[in-house]
């Protein structure tokens, strides 16, 4: 009896709390805030269901889960070796946790995997690298990965780079395009890092952090055209293979010479990964037509990365304004500061919106 009295007093008490704290929450709560104008870039960038064709995920977390869905947003997952750091030194286990992140991710990351470079001088190299594409195709892949460290990083055996155009390479492109899938080139680096020094170029912070790719005043190194005209005699040679020449081709610095490339070779399309920074450079009425003119020919990307010693919540906040930030620079007519620069929108139309955020990406990537 006691005992039922004092559950009776607690509901009784319970309740009256409740309805005293729903009382109080009418009377003292503040009108529903304004959206700002990062929530309502991302309300539109997640009306239009956008595709992120080049980020860097080596984890998943309920958080980052939970922005993916709520911004309607689908990622292409890219794979890179680099021999220099110590979780991407290794290729089938990136491939593993790749394809669980996959599966985990409820249809909103695909994988863009890649193959052993610095075998390339095995014997078995091409039969190895096809053999392992292939399966991972047979997984879901949906694109290949070519990284800078073909053209600047990896000698031959007589000490020359490798290039893209190195006939050991030709079979692999083969077998890339007669499965349909699509080839991702991260070709040469951002003119700065030839030199000179330029503390007002967007990638200079990058070779501050990253010295071993700054080239500049290195006897003997390929120039940045040798290392283009490599990956453009792959264009001409495969006209089957379809290539998204990522980092904007790194052209960074000229429309023209991007536009001469897309109207050259019809199987070559761009992304924007980490180079918007640039297009927010060019003067507004170029940049504008130019994405007009060629508005299936460019693909969205960020190069974002969640790291495996990635810290939460600081990252998904460096997702969200990164994405508010393209959305305001591409869909509106605002005026926004970027890094101390005064930055006009483009207000593109609609319609191209809807392809340089989407379709594009589903039509020079199936599967996407
Ligand atoms: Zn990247």
């Amino acid at each position: 009896m006691l005992g039922s009295a004092r559950t009776i007093a607690q509901v009784v008490l319970g309740l009256s709390l409740a309805i005293c704290s729903t009382v109080q929450g009418q009377a003292s709560a503040p009108a529903p805030a304004k959206p700002t104008d990062e929530e309502k870039a991302l309300r539109a960038f997640a009306a239009i269901h956008p595709i992120d064709v080049h980020v860097h995920v080596f984890k998943t977390d309920p958080a980052f889960q939970k922005m993916l869905e709520g911004l309607n947003v689908k990622l292409l997952n890219i794979l890179v070796m680099d021999d220099t750091l110590p979780y991407r030194k290794q290729l089938q286990p990136q491939i593993d946790d790749a394809l669980a992140l996959v599966r985990s991710s409820r249809g909103h990351i695909a994988l863009c995997t890649t193959f052993d470079p610095y075998k390339v001088d095995s014997a078995a190299f091409d039969a190895d690298a096809i053999k392992q594409i292939d399966r991972d195709f047979a997984q879901g892949a949906v694109a290949v990965k070519i990284w800078k460290n073909i053209g600047m990083e990896i000698k031959d055996s007589k000490g020359q780079y490798i290039m893209a155009d190195d006939p050991r390479f030709e079979p692999i492109y083969k077998d890339i395009a007669s499965h349909g899938k699509t080839l991702m080139t991260h070709q040469a680096e951002p003119d700065v890092a030839w030199g000179p020094p330029d503390a007002s170029d967007p990638s200079w912070s990058y070779y501050q952090e990253n010295p071993q790719w700054y080239v500049a005043n290195q006897p003997g190194f390929p120039s940045k055209q040798t290392i283009l005209e490599a990956r453009d005699h792959v264009l001409a040679s495969n006209p089957e293979l379809r290539m998204v020449g990522v980092h904007l081709g790194s052209m960074e610095r000229d429309l023209d010479n991007i536009a001469r490339h897309l109207d050259e070779y019809p199987n070559f399309a761009i992304d924007t990964a980490a180079r918007m920074e640039y297009l927010m450079l060019m003067p507004q009425e170029k940049m504008r037509a130019f994405l007009i003119k060629y508005q299936d020919r460019v693909l969205y990307g960020t190069d974002l990365d969640l790291l495996p010693d990635a810290h939460f919540p600081a990252v998904l906040k460096d997702w969200r304004s990164t994405y508010a930030r393209d959305w305001k620079f591409l869909a509106t007519d605002q005026t926004f500061n970027v890094e101390g620069k005064q930055v006009h929108g483009l207000n593109l139309p609609q319609p191209v919106l809807q392809k340089i955020f989407r379709t594009n990406a589903m039509r020079w990537i199936p599967g996407l």
